[in-house]
């Protein structure tokens, strides 16, 4: 009997590896546990679409805003070298919600082709991306960019959304009209603030900040108000800084810039979702 159990309890711990996909029972490569086929995944992820959609509108899109203005609140009050972190995190705040921006922008425009779920967590901001996503919108049209996403021009909402009533018809021409105006202000900076915002994007998270720069060797020029970001390139064997002002002013354009972007990715949903009848 003891023998037994020991043996049950041991089968039952060892993985039990498995070769078809748990949806349709294709086979696939060894797993163990759930696993899907790549067909059956792209179809749970439309399933999923609307739900993750709305809640990224509502909260996940929101939450940078959030933290971007509880820094900005808490910088009038601190000290300088706190005031320096605090406005670090502010900027990274900003770089993450225009990669959020770019990857939705992106995951609409390719939306014949994958779900949008998927491509937009596996959208990565980086020279060539950042790139691409300004000149995307610098170069169409309103009618060529809603027609990139999917969506209505203001003027056509109501001909194409006839399953929505006369105000949700008024909402939704309201929403994409903000998006234009919104979309364009998010990348007016042209080229050079595309590749600035890549090389931020691929050191967040990593990055280390130093309150002032002169213990290191070389040209580095920071400002007393400036935080520094140590970024380190391999490649040239060189480590690189790059100067943030804590500047309350400074800070506060970057919280709209955040609150602009935020605005932009809920519209942009609001409408599709709306538009679809989804
Ligand atoms: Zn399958």
């Amino acid at each position: 009997m003891v023998g037994e159990g020991a043996r049950g309890y041991l089968v039952s711990n060892y993985p039990a590896y498995d070769d078809h996909c748990s949806d349709c029972g294709d086979a696939i490569e060894p797993h163990s546990g759930d696993a899907r086929c790549p067909a059956c995944f792209d179809r749970y992820l439309s399933d999923i679409e609307p739900g993750f959609l709305e809640s990224y509108r509502q909260f996940g899109c929101r939450s940078r805003l959030v933290l971007a203005e509880t820094c900005l609140r808490g910088l009038v009050l601190e000290s300088p070298p706190h005031r320096k972190v605090l406005a670090m995190t502010i900027f990274e705040q900003y770089v993450g919600s225009m990669s959020d921006l770019a990857a939705l922008f992106t995951a609409f425009r390719n939306r014949e082709n994958a779900p949008l779920m998927r491509s937009f967590l596996e959208y990565r901001l980086d020279t060539t991306s950042a790139l691409r996503f300004f000149e995307d919108v610098r170069n169409a049209s309103d009618a060529e960019l809603c027609y990139l996403l999917g969506l209505p021009l203001p003027a056509t909402a109501a001909a194409v959304a006839p399953h929505l009533d006369s105000d949700d018809q008024r909402q939704l021409a309201i929403a994409v009209h903000h998006l234009m105006l919104d979309l364009r202000k998010a990348t007016d900076q042209g080229d050079e603030a595309a590749m600035a915002l890549a090389q931020f994007a691929g050191q967040a998270g990593g990055a280390i900040i130093a309150n002032d720069a002169k213990w290191l060797d070389g040209a580095a020029r920071l400002t007393p108000d400036q935080v520094a970001l140590l970024v380190f390139d391999s490649r040239r064997r060189a480590i690189h800084v790059q100067g943030l002002s804590a500047d309350e002013g400074v800070m506060g354009n970057v919280v709209d810039a955040i609150d602009t972007v935020t605005r932009a990715a809920s519209n942009l949903i609001y409408a599709y979702l709306q538009a679809n009848d989804l």
